[in-house]
């Protein structure tokens, strides 16, 4: 059986780790990090994350939806704050069944790990850093504590994330790499909001919350511990901005004018926004994503997108998922497994960049105005009526697995009917009456 090289054991790495080892091959894991089990050292990323249809289908491939979902709190809507106080819940679809769910990342990522780990023919390393893979030869050259080590398999995946060594030697030594990066103008920065006295949550439970202030926003998801994790979404630069935001008045002052019912829940306001990093928001397209029958990219390496629609460790998952299928499909040609898997995916990543970006404009701007809900009972309502034939961009993206081109082409076609028909009604309407009364 094939051997395979993984760079990287985060949430696709172990997942993906997990898929390969029960197909038989054998998988060494290299991962940068000490063992997630050791401590907390995800640090620097979001603490939580929403996981929902496209990540649990992938799950459940391997038996582990369950064990992965036993902490997590399911989020029926969002709750809007707008700057009064006051407070507006419209859920994510007309089946209040249907809700995503807040997850720990760390427990995630060692479900995932420990997953791969059962069987025998995976091995996961951690402490080996990738500084770079020739291609030709399948080999990574590793830092490891005790020095540089040379690692060879039959191919070697990529699933090292955002800015991926694998992705870069793919750049240095494929002719006509196409690689493109954009950062958003907005950096973010987590925050908490802890549990109540007797343990309970201070704000409804299962909500994701969002204070949409338009060209910013704060969002909060709940933990099982009681606390929710706070993210403040705001721009770099700019006279209201992290960087013109440096002491304690500066801050209290920003969080008493936006945010005033949050500051009550936040008695760490001030450690956590001067301690805590802020992270950048990248958008990452690149092609291909495989070098012949050697290197593959999986995840974030291949696809980083910005975090508004809650789908980019979604998206990894359900790279897993397709990659396996095309390794299944053509298990004697892993370059032809390699290709297919490219195909499938890479017109989804790009159109899920897309919509990711495209969210953040509605969550921090449309999602406090009244036209936004109108739009989404409407949805709702349309959804109900004609079962099946509509479904709202949310629903697809979030509640099936339509492939995200696919959700947004016919998004696009659904919103042109509607709206086409909403505008037309009333001139029909009219010229009917017209009409009539010319014929009396
Ligand atoms: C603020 C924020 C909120 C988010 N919220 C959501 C959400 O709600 N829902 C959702 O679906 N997605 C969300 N995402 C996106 C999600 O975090 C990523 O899509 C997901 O983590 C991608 O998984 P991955 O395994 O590809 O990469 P990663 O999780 O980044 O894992 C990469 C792994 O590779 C290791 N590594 C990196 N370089 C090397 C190297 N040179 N050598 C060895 N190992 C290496 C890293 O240590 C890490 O363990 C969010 C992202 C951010 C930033």
């Amino acid at each position: 059986m094939a051997k395979f090289i993984l760079i990287g054991s985060g949430l696709a790495g172990g997942l993906l780790a997990a898929y390969l080892g029960r197909r038989g091959y054998d998988v060494d894991v290299y991962e940068r990090r000490a063992d997630p089990r050791e401590g907390n050292i995800v640090g620097g990323r979001s603490i939580n994350l929403a996981i929902s249809t496209r990540g649990i289908h992938a799950l459940e491939q391997v038996g582990i939806a369950h064990e992965a979902l036993r902490h997590a709190i399911p989020m029926r809507g969002r709750m809007i704050h707008d700057k009064s106080g006051e407070l507006h819940f419209t859920p994510y679809d007309v089946d209040p069944k249907k809700c995503i769910n807040s997850i720990g990342r760390a427990a995630l990522n060692t479900t995932v790990i420990e997953a791969a780990q059962r069987y025998p023919n995976v091995r996961v390393l951690f402490n080996y850093k990738c500084a770079d893979v020739d291609l030709d030869h399948a080999a990574a050259h590793l830092e490891a504590v005790n020095g540089a080590v040379t690692a060879r398999a039959d191919a070697i995946i990529g699933v090292d994330g955002a800015f991926s060594a694998v992705r870069k030697s793919m750049q240095m030594q494929i002719d006509g790499f196409e690689y493109d990066e954009s950062y958003l103008a907005h950096g973010y920065k987590e925050m908490t909001i802890p549990p109540g006295p007797d343990g309970s949550w201070r704000m409804e439970k299962n909500a994701l919350h969002i204070w949409p202030r338009k060209s910013f926003m704060m969002i909060a998801l709940p933990n099982p511990d009681g606390s929710f994790t706070c993210t403040l979404f705001w721009e770099f630069e700019g006279p209201r901005s992290f960087a013109a935001t440096k002491t304690d008045d500066e801050v209290r002052r920003f969080f008493a004018e936006e945010f005033p019912d949050a500051v009550p829940l936040m008695p760490m306001l001030l450690e956590d926004f001067h301690q805590n990093p802020t992270g950048s928001l990248v958008t990452i397209r690149c092609a291909p994503w495989y070098y012949r029958n050697k290197i593959c990219l999986v995840g974030d390496a291949a696809h980083a997108v910005v975090p508004f629609y809650g789908q980019g460790m979604n998206a990894a998952f359900e790279d897993c998922v397709v990659l396996d299928e095309c390794l299944e499909k053509f298990p004697d040609n892993p370059e032809h497994a390699f290709a297919k898997y490219f195909e499938h995916r890479k017109e989804n990543a790009d159109a899920l960049a897309d919509l990711a970006i495209g969210n953040f404009i509605e969550m921090r701007d449309k999602t406090a105005s009244k036209r936004f809900r109108a739009k989404k009972k409407l949805d709702h309502f349309l959804e109900a009526a004609l079962p099946g034939v509509y479904l709202p961009l949310y629903t697809m993206v979030t509640f099936t697995r339509i492939p995200y081109a696919e959700a947004a082409r016919r998004a696009r076609l659904q919103d042109r009917f509607i709206y086409g028909t909403l505008i037309c009604l009333p001139v029909l309407l009219i010229a009917a009456l017209v009409f009539r009364w010319i014929a009396r």
